[in-house]
């Protein structure tokens, strides 16, 4: 693997970074998110861990602005400004009918177009989702029927969905969930090949920890609050780690 040149983890005064202070989510009765502090800059891969229940989809609904939350959250580029967050966002396997006829280049038309799909796409928006699917090495699947797609297949679909127009940021909920070893693997390496190439932020949330330490500059505990926050070995030998996810000791990476 080419190394990557990490951003500092501290200085946010010259690199671009999405801030999350004081965030805190209550549902009814209940803290479900209770002051979270996140920084998160350009470049960086941060794997967002934590047992079921701890909070972790609701923290990315609060970013996607689908949650209602006390705190705040921000976005400055390189030179300091504060500008408007780009987000893209691929949602945890969603389910789509095995017989569904509608195809990755319907789908892509209809979220990324301004014609309705009746009448038809003209030939810019084929050659355009040819585009987009090469960020995925998936020019291939144009045609395909979205209910045929494998569960990499989709995957590599909405992830070339998120990415146009390239984000700031990337969100993944549970990318690893369902795939097998070797699909893993070909995810980690196409996401760490896509931050490098467009510089861009990726937070995925994770239960699979093996990936971590080759793929993540950081990596964020939390159930409810943020439990603990550093490099993939120092959180994953940590007490709280090990006291998070009930195992006698820390875990070995
Ligand atoms: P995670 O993604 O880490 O598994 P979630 O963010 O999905 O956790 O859930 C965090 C907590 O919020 C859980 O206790 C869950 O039951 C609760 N929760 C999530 N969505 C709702 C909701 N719409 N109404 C009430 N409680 C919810
Ligand atoms: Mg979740």
């Amino acid at each position: 693997m080419i190394p990557y040149i990490r951003k500092p983890a501290g200085d946010c005064e010259h690199a671009c970074c999405l801030k999350i202070e004081h965030l805190s989510v209550r549902m009814g009765q209940e803290a479900i998110l209770e002051d979270v502090n996140l920084h998160m800059h350009c470049g960086q891969m941060v794997a967002l861990i934590g047992p079921n229940g701890a909070g972790k989809s609701t923290l990315i609904r609060s970013i996607l602005g689908q949650q209602e939350y006390e705190g705040a959250i921000s976005f400055h580029d390189e030179g300091g400004k504060n500008t408007r967050l780009r987000i893209g966002y691929v949602p945890q396997s969603p389910a789509f009918d095995r017989g569904d006829p509608v195809s990755v280049l319907d789908l892509f038309a209809c979220c990324i177009g301004r014609r309705p799909a009746f009448l038809g796409f003209r030939r810019p928006m084929r050659e355009k989702v040819l585009r987009c699917l090469a960020n995925v090495r998936g020019e291939a699947l144009i045609d395909k029927r979205i209910g045929a797609l494998s569960g990499g297949e989709l995957q590599r679909v909405l992830l070339a969905l998120a990415l146009e127009p390239i984000p700031n940021i990337l969100i993944l909920d549970e990318p690893l969930s369902g795939v097998d070893v070797e699909g893993m693997e070909t995810l980690m390496q196409m996401l760490d090949e896509i931050r490098r190439r467009f510089d861009l932020s990726i937070l995925m949330t994770t239960h699979d920890f093996s990936m971590l330490e080759r793929y993540c500059d950081r990596v964020v505990l939390m159930q409810s609050r943020i439990l603990r926050q550093g490099t993939p070995l120092d959180v994953l030998n940590s007490d709280e780690f090990a006291a998070a996810f009930h195992m006698g000791g820390g875990a070995r990476a």
